[in-house]
């Protein structure tokens, strides 16, 4: 059906066509869909009149975010999506092919999007038992944890596209051994494994966001990771929660995932006891089945490796939930909000989102080909989340991201 030819283990099938914004080495940011080997260029698309009023539409895709475009709303955002889908849905390829095509391999991405305000959940059960354990053996799960998806602010600013290296940060650390703080690079660099939403309609501040609407709130998904300082982070967390630990760093795949793609891949979430309260009750299918692995790339030895593989459906509480929740008390949200889901950890070792987890805070660190170890990450390691979900035949990736931790 598909003109294009497309390779047959792609991410970007023609059911996926997340969007994102590239250059090409010609300075001139602009968004794009990516489909194979390829993207389509939408100002150029938008100048060859695919979507109707082509002014307008090229002046929204010539920006350097999606923020503009996202907040045109679902009906417009799923037609151009649709429009994009027929256009290459063709027997022959059209005459003007070449000219809104480019090559995926040869273009540089961007942030996707402006991030106005940032939030992370703490939404897997196995992750916060698995942690929760460490600091009390007998009671690894807090009183509230089963009553509300447990979240904290983050930082926007420093949210950086894949591919941007990591500085290790320094900060107040207690020494093994020592009662009192020195201030030094941290030596317990970790990676965690998330799904973040993004926010795709503004909400009225005081206007709570009931479940069964979440969905028009949401845009789409991208992967993320919530680089962590451990030893910053335990000195510093109480009473208050993530600080510094946290907000030096945190990044995202380049292609959002918008939610319509991946309806083929709902599946129901685990059973919730006790019955959450209230507004925070779902029906359906509000989980999603999409699997997710870890890689590492030690600098030493330039051989990647897996070493954890996860999935998005080992979450307990849902995006649905975690937004209800969010807005409960009247909190607004702005098109452009990232929402991540926490560390995706599974039931077993092997599932873990985090070294902290794999190597039980650094006690045995994991061991990789070449006589090689970590307890944490090292600098020169590049470490890489990816996803993807299959079924039926109907494949939907969303590539990855990386980063190269740096001095
Ligand atoms: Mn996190």
């Amino acid at each position: 059906m598909m003109w294009l030819s497309v390779p047959a283990d792609t991410d970007f099938s023609i059911h996926n066509l997340p969007f994102g914004i590239f250059h090409t080495g010609d300075g001139r940011p602009r968004a794009g869909v990516a489909i194979g080997d390829h993207i389509v260029d939408l100002p150029a698309a938008a100048d060859a009149g695919l979507f109707g009023k082509p002014r307008f539409f090229k002046k929204v895709f010539g920006q350097n975010t999606l923020n503009e475009f996202i907040g045109l709303g679902k009906p417009v955002t799923n037609r151009i999506r649709r429009k994009v889908q027929e256009w290459l849905l063709q027997p022959e390829a059209p005459a003007n092919a070449a000219q809104l095509l480019c090559d995926r391999r040869g273009a540089t991405m961007l942030m996707p999007v402006s991030v106005p305000n940032y939030t992370d959940f703490y939404s897997s059960i196995e992750h916060a038992t698995n942690v929760g354990k460490m600091f009390r053996p007998d009671n690894p799960l807090l009183p509230n944890w089963r009553w509300l998806p447990v979240g904290y602010h983050g930082r926007a600013s420093s949210i950086v596209v894949s591919g941007t290296s990591m500085r290790r940060p320094w900060g107040q650390i207690i020494p093994q051994g020592r009662e009192t703080p020195v201030y030094a690079p941290t030596q317990q660099l970790d990676f965690e494994l998330e799904m973040a939403f993004v926010i795709g309609k503004n909400s009225e501040l005081g206007q709570p966001i009931p479940i069964d609407k979440a969905d028009e709130y949401i845009f789409g998904l991208l992967l993320f990771n919530d680089w962590s300082a451990r030893d910053i982070q335990r000195w510093e967390y109480v009473p208050l929660g993530p600080f510094l630990g946290k907000n030096f760093g945190s990044s995202v795949s380049p292609w959002i995932v918008p939610l319509e793609a991946l309806k083929p891949f709902r599946v129901k979430g685990p059973k919730q006891t006790p019955a959450p309260l209230e507004y925070l009750q779902q029906k359906g299918r509000q989980q999603y089945d999409i699997d997710l692995e870890v890689a590492i790339t030690p600098g030493n030895s330039g051989q990647e490796t897996v070493i954890s593989r996860s999935n998005t459906r080992y979450l307990y509480w849902s995006m649905a939930q975690q937004l209800a929740h969010h807005t409960v008390n009247g909190c607004n949200v702005q098109v452009g909000d990232l929402m991540a889901s926490g560390t995706i950890s599974g039931p077993i070792p092997g599932s873990y989102g985090s070294l902290l987890e794999m190597t039980l805070g650094g006690k045995e660190p994991i061991l990789l080909p070449g006589g090689i170890s970590r307890a944490f990450l090292e600098d020169g390691d590049i470490l890489t989340l990816r996803g993807r979900a299959e079924k039926d035949g109907v494949r939907i990736g969303f590539g990855e991201v990386t980063g190269w931790i740096s001095k």
